[in-house]
């Protein structure tokens, strides 16, 4: 039997109006769903209902979609890799400074508890895994109840450096063909996995680790599969300038002359544009390369901001026609505090306040990721969407005055109002708790093996240094 559930005139409901196509506000509505469907969005459902939840205080929004995050490998460098960066590498810590902090592989699950306990607990009800795979990841995905597209990690190179200012890169296509192909059995394994929520996406690393060939194989499997793509593309400066000296071509130009751009092709970051003007590149053409193929930007606002760079702009982006949607990619894994990033730094990046808005960081969390996962069906409240639902606390005292409520939780409150979560029609967060996740537990596990992380790097660090010396504390320590 299905289950049906009425959310009981709503005050609020973040509403699909599939005619504008655009998110509305509506006022005192019903909210139904039978099992993991919305089969009823108005006043005076007339219909039997198993469960009734009063609606009285509450905001019904869609659940928020995490399109790029690595929840199995990132976490780990909290509280370490915030405030370092490789100066004499253009600013970059992912050569020096990211390969020095390796989780033993035996706190992995717990490091993707973690992870995935945050984004619940923010809301977030559909995430994109870019990880390396590990042979519990698609159970601690199921477990936790999320909606994953599981993305296991392959390339072609590994790079590093050995003086701090040198950028290598290390050849290896054989590893990345056996890792390609256990990638491919980590996708179909995903989409015939019991639970229903899997699906799998392909995700050769980084433009630059990335032969042509891996690229071209790529494409062709993706297109037999009818699964979406993502690689990290533009990210950062020494990156754009060594696909330049390598191919000739921008790394945007390099992937769409591959064939890898396309409706359902995401790519991280996409900051260093040949237009970024920290590049000064006197020729000007991957927007209109991004905009007509169709391709998504996968935006992380708080990472870059903290390494301090914009996107230039977020607007302007969304003028030239770029899809855009939003992920985490490290920590914080909140997704209401990636749409407030969103937001402000687009402000920043306008150097004024009226055309990054609110509603654009709130649509790229929608449906800018729906959109490019090829999901109609999610993002959005609307009947016939699953029941990926977030209910938001409109009496919590940081959402008031509830003139306008999602200007409320992104500028103010943040997750804090943020009372149930359902996915697929599943209850997975109850009063700003994750019912599916110890998330204390994990944490403990997760934070001794942090710790035994921080003695090994050293042995990882072309100069010997230890983790205090590598990611000095913010504070001297005095016992
Ligand atoms: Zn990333």
């Amino acid at each position: 039997m299905t289950e049906t559930t009425l959310i009981k005139r709503a005050a609020l409901v973040i509403a699909w109006d599939e005619t504008q196509g655009r998110h509305v506000y509506q006022r005192d509505a019903d909210v139904v769903f039978a099992g993991d469907t919305i089969t009823f969005i108005g006043r005076g459902f007339g219909g039997e209902a198993d469960k009734v939840i009063d609606g009285g205080d509450l905001m019904v929004m869609p659940g928020l979609i995490d399109a790029h995050t690595h929840s199995s490998h990132t976490y780990q460098t909290k509280s370490a890799l915030e405030e370092v960066d490789s100066l004499k590498l253009y600013a970059t810590v992912l050569f020096e400074y990211n390969p020095l902090l390796r989780l033993d592989s035996k706190y992995t699950p717990d490091c993707c508890r973690c992870s995935l306990g945050e984004l619940l607990r923010s809301g977030c009800t559909t995430v994109v895994d870019m990880s390396a795979p590990y042979p519990e990841w698609l159970d601690v995905l199921a477990e936790s109840g999320i909606r994953a597209y599981v993305a296991p990690g392959y390339a072609s190179a590994s790079f590093y450096t050995t003086t701090g200012h040198d950028l290598g890169y290390s050849w290896d296509e054989e590893a990345g063909r056996r890792k390609f192909a256990r990638a491919l059995e980590v996708v179909d394994a995903a989409e015939t996995h019991a639970s229903g929520r899997l699906k799998g996406m392909l995700y050769p690393a980084q433009v630059d680790t990335c032969s042509e060939e891996l690229i071209r194989d790529t494409v062709d499997a993706a297109r037999e599969r009818g699964m979406p793509m993502q690689t990290h593309c533009a990210q950062s400066v020494v990156e754009f300038r060594e696909l330049m000296r390598r191919t000739g071509k921008t790394p945007v130009e390099w992937l769409h002359d591959l064939g890898f751009l396309g409706p359902r092709t995401l790519l991280g970051h996409c900051i260093f544009i040949d237009d970024n003007p920290r590049l000064f590149w006197p020729v000007h053409r991957d927007r209109g390369i991004l905009a007509e193929s169709d391709a998504t930007v996968a935006h992380c606002p708080v990472v870059q901001s903290r390494r301090g760079r914009l996107l230039q702009s977020f607007s302007s982006y969304r003028k030239s026609g770029i899809n855009i949607a939003l992920g985490t990619d490290t920590f914080p894994m909140n997704m209401v505090e990636e749409m407030r990033g969103a937001a402000i730094m687009g402000k920043i990046a306008d150097g004024h306040s009226q055309w990054m808005s609110a509603r654009a960081a709130f649509e790229a969390a929608t449906v800018g990721g729906a959109d490019a996962l090829g999901r109609p069906d999610l993002g959005r409240v609307k009947v016939g969407a699953k029941a990926d639902l977030v209910l938001v606390d409109l009496a919590h005292p940081l959402m008031q005055p509830a003139r306008d409520p999602l200007r409320n939780l992104i500028f103010a409150a943040g997750e804090r109002p943020i009372r149930d979560v359902f996915v697929d029609g599943r209850q997975v967060v109850a009063k700003g708790e994750v019912l599916t996740i110890d998330r204390r537990a994990a944490a403990e596990r997760f934070s001794a093996g942090h710790s035994e992380m921080m003695t090994r790097v050293a042995e990882r660090d072309w100069a010997n240094r230890s983790a205090d010396d590598a990611f000095p504390l913010s504070l001297e320590i005095r016992d």
